[in-house]
């Protein structure tokens, strides 16, 4: 165990060491508005069961042990080339389509080293078809679900895809809003689980099966259920086999990989030392610790400052601008004083455009009291950051009336 390891799970549940009045010494006075939502209080979970761990995959070993495996089995080495060329280079998951490998042999390989990982139990579309979620089974009975968004070109930019991926059954870090924090934590998935998300999306995209005719697979974001820095071995691997260029890999640009986190600091900088410049979303959502407790309870742990300190440094580190998620929920985190808040918490650490913000209006879960705010303080909240030099972005609602928008992943069968 590393010391990181040690600092991330030394976390207690319930060491809930909330904000003290006057922590932000800079900060502008604060509505100090009671929370219209406090949500199910949850413990924050980081260590997963270790149950139900799917069976070991060809895409978990490593380029060596991959050989190994093929040699271990009375095959010659080159089939290994083979089978990741088909795999990783033309996403066929069906063994009967890999002509190249005799029958018998592809029968057995499939058998020992490429057990079933996700079973699709329901895909609905949106968007005439530019927006597939799908509801996957894991071989324990857990459900997860991945959501594939294709923009059309236009004018002033080139078509790309975009997949939402899930790196854990579920979520411990009880975010209030999110109805995936909201249902707990099963299980950590596998690098195998969360790369076989991306290759049947690649697939889809590939045999022309999304809206807009045969394409590629130009994204993948970890923003679907879980939090990918709790499960990081496994995240990491999944990340080195997606940017592995073919056939070893799936060939993806690091950049096209954003990594989003509720911020676990000390996973923060271990990504930063890997060499693999990912994109990195933080999900601030608040600019005061006082606020950031109850909507991100893991500020509880690491505060608003350590927390932006770790993404400058990222930035600083791997030249990539960083991605600052800010959901806007009415009247709790719209205000204009936060927007203002907001830009100097980001500029205070530099002026280089290291950060750029992406405004989500919030998709409410069901039940939920809170909404999503006014387009007159949404707009306020752009200007603000707008005039103090931030970059800032309001993402679309792709996929809301199939629950495939942010935050609304849940693991029931619908
Ligand atoms: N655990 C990671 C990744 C999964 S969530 C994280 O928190 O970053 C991906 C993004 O969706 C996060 O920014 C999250 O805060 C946001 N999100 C969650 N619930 C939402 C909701 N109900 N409406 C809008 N965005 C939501």
């Amino acid at each position: 165990m590393t010391d990181l390891d040690r600092d991330v799970d030394a976390v207690v549940p319930d060491e809930r060491n909330r904000a003290r009045p006057g922590r932000n010494h800079a900060a502008p006075p604060l509505p100090a508005e009671p929370l219209a939502e406090p949500g199910k209080a949850l413990p924050l979970v980081f260590t997963a069961p270790k149950r139900n761990k799917p069976a070991r995959h060809w895409i978990d070993l490593t380029a060596d042990e991959r050989t190994q495996a093929v040699v271990d089995r009375g095959h010659k080495p080159f089939r290994a080339k083979q089978l990741n060329h088909q795999l990783f280079e033309k996403h066929n998951t069906d063994p009967a389509a890999w002509t190249e490998i005799p029958a018998a042999a592809r029968d057995q390989l499939a058998a020992d080293l490429f057990p079933s990982l996700l079973t699709e139990v329901s895909t609905q579309t949106a968007d005439q078809g530019a927006t597939v979620k799908t509801l996957w089974r894991l071989h324990d009975g857990s459900l997860v679900e991945s959501v594939l968004m294709r923009y059309a070109a236009t004018d002033t930019s080139s078509g790309r895809s975009t997949l939402c991926v899930s790196s854990q059954a579920g979520c411990g870090m009880a975010c209030p809003f999110c109805a995936t924090g909201q249902g707990g934590l099963q299980r950590n998935m596998s690098s195998g689980e969360i790369v076989a998300q991306v290759i049947d999306a690649a697939g889809r995209l590939g045999r022309g099966e999304v809206t807009g005719g045969p394409g590629r697979l130009n994204n993948a974001v970890f923003m679907g259920m879980g939090e990918p820095l709790a499960n990081y071995k496994a995240v990491m691997g999944a990340v080195r086999t997606m940017t592995t260029p073919g056939p070893d890999g799936l060939g993806m640009s690091a950049r096209g990989v954003t990594v989003s986190t509720v911020g676990l600091v000390p996973r923060i900088h271990q990504l930063g030392d890997e060499g693999i410049p990912v994109t990195l979303a933080l999900s601030l959502h608040a600019p005061d610790d006082e606020l950031r407790d109850e909507l991100v309870p893991i500020n509880t742990r690491w505060k608003v400052d350590e927390v932006v300190d770790a993404a400058w440094d990222y930035a600083r580190r791997t030249k990539r601008r960083v991605s600052i998620e800010y959901i806007l929920i009415k009247d709790i985190n719209d205000q204009a004083s936060r927007a203002d808040l907001l830009a100097q918490v980001l500029k205070k650490r530099g002026d280089w455009s290291w950060a750029h913000v992406n405004l989500i209006p919030l998709n409410p879960t069901p039940g939920s009291k809170w909404t999503a705010s006014r387009k007159s303080d949404e707009r306020e909240f752009v200007r603000r950051l707008e005039a103090r030099g931030v970059p800032v972005t309001v993402r679309d609602t792709r996929g809301r009336e199939i629950d495939g928008a942010c935050g609304q992943l849940a693991a029931s069968q619908r």
